[in-house]
């Protein structure tokens, strides 16, 4: 039996999420738009579901918008909030305010938009565990400042940002704050109507079914009442922010999905227990591998419960993760879709991780479905994998 413990696969979609999108496949599958009878009922699955994600965020169904999955979400508000800004202020100078630990779709929708559109982007500082200094923000905004963007929980080192008071300090400045929040929408109790450290600052929030045990290529851009956005694709749907027929199923299969991660966040125990095993795993393997090391904050409250990273000093990452997944042991490198490259996880290189512990850092992801038994087999796996590939190639660096 495989252990996944991979960011993009431990969260398989549970027998519920299936059932709900093979029903819209067999039962509802016209076009939710169409004014005829059929349509309507896939209209009304869409807007069931609509209210599923809004509550488990503690949104109202309005401010919700199904987009394809978190990079379009986050592309739909950087880029919507840049654009209707440049038309609300034509000719002024705009900047915006990230961080360097952000996922790629965040640092890639910067660096086009300083490119095409001479946007300055101003960095955030962070400190050694990953976390950024919101004390440094204030001083980086400014009249010109369009959109603050950091992420709530990194995909990497699960580093837990302090979205309070970035929140707060957005707030003073009349900026508006979207907020990454991918890792941890459906892991973490979230009321964007609530208190600021459960997103109450929040005016724009992405995120990702797949990542609560629903399905890949939907997600979901919370927009506050009252942000300025303008859409990126158009059309009618979707209250005209985002054109293009709806994706009924798997929207339908995200509702359901949304319905069991928030039964589950009831009851904090599961987390903790969750935690718990994350810890055991992470002190199994530092027990039997005695110069790896966590990468990322050490105080549980600053690390979100499902991650850790840990490296493996003198081993190159795929070099590990393949012969991991020979083993049965699914896991990932920096970033999923940088898999594959030999490039050190830039999360890690902006946090100051040195480049010969980046390249042998891997991350373990677990999910609410994880059992100790997957831990077990996983940590005996790691530490029988790394003992084989130093015996074999000592000294990679
Ligand atoms: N942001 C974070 C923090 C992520 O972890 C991911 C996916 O891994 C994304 C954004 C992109 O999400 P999606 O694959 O749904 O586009």
């Amino acid at each position: 039996m495989p252990a996944y413990l991979d960011n993009n696969a431990t969260t398989q979609p549970t027998a519920e999420v299936v059932r709900a999108v093979a029903d819209m496949l067999t039962d509802r599958w016209q076009n939710p738009s169409s004014v005829h009878r059929g349509g309507q009922a896939a209209r009304h699955a869409i807007e069931l579901a609509r209210e599923s994600v809004a509550r488990l965020v503690g949104a109202r169904p309005r401010e919700i918008v199904f987009t394809s999955g978190a990079t379009e979400s986050i592309d739909l508000a950087i880029r919507g909030v840049v654009a209707a800004r440049m038309l609300a202020r034509p000719g002024q100078p705009v900047s915006i305010v990230t961080t360097d630990v952000e996922h790629e779709a965040v640092r890639d929708a910067c660096a086009d938009l300083a490119e095409e559109r001479s946007v300055q982007v101003r960095r955030l500082p962070i400190n050694p565990d990953g976390r950024v200094d919101a004390s440094a923000l204030p001083a980086l905004l400014d009249a010109g400042t369009a959109l603050v963007s950091v992420q709530w929980a990194n995909n990497e080192t699960g580093a837990v940002q302090p979205v309070a008071d970035i929140a707060a300090a957005c707030r003073a400045a009349n900026v508006p704050f979207h907020c990454d929040g991918t890792q941890w929408a459906g892991k973490m109790p979230t009321d964007l109507a609530g208190a600021p450290d459960l997103g109450g600052g929040i005016d724009l929030l992405s995120f990702s079914a797949h990542k609560l045990h629903g399905p890949k290529g939907v997600g979901a851009l919370f927009i506050r009442r009252g942000v300025r956005l303008r859409p990126r694709i158009r059309g009618t749907q979707e209250l005209e922010r985002r054109g293009g027929t709806e994706n009924a199923p798997a929207i339908a299969g995200f509702g359901v999905a949304a319905d069991q991660a928030r039964a589950w966040l009831a009851d904090p125990a599961r987390r903790q227990e969750a935690a718990a095993r994350r810890d055991r795993f992470e002190a199994r393997v530092l027990a039997a591998v005695p110069d790896a090391s966590v990468n990322g904050p050490r105080q549980p409250a600053l690390r979100l419960w499902n991650t850790t990273n840990i490296a493996f000093p003198r081993l190159e990452a795929e070099a590990l993760l393949l012969l991991l997944s020979e083993q049965g042991v699914a896991a990932s490198a920096g970033a999923a879709c940088s898999s594959g490259s030999l490039d050190p996880s830039p999360v890690l290189l902006a946090m100051g991780v040195p480049p010969e512990r980046a390249h042998g850092s891997l991350r373990f992801s677990l999910s609410r479905t994880t059992t100790d038994a997957e831990i077990d087999e996983a940590a005996d796996t790691v530490d029988r994998c790394v003992a084989r590939l130093r015996a074999s190639a000592p000294a990679v660096r």
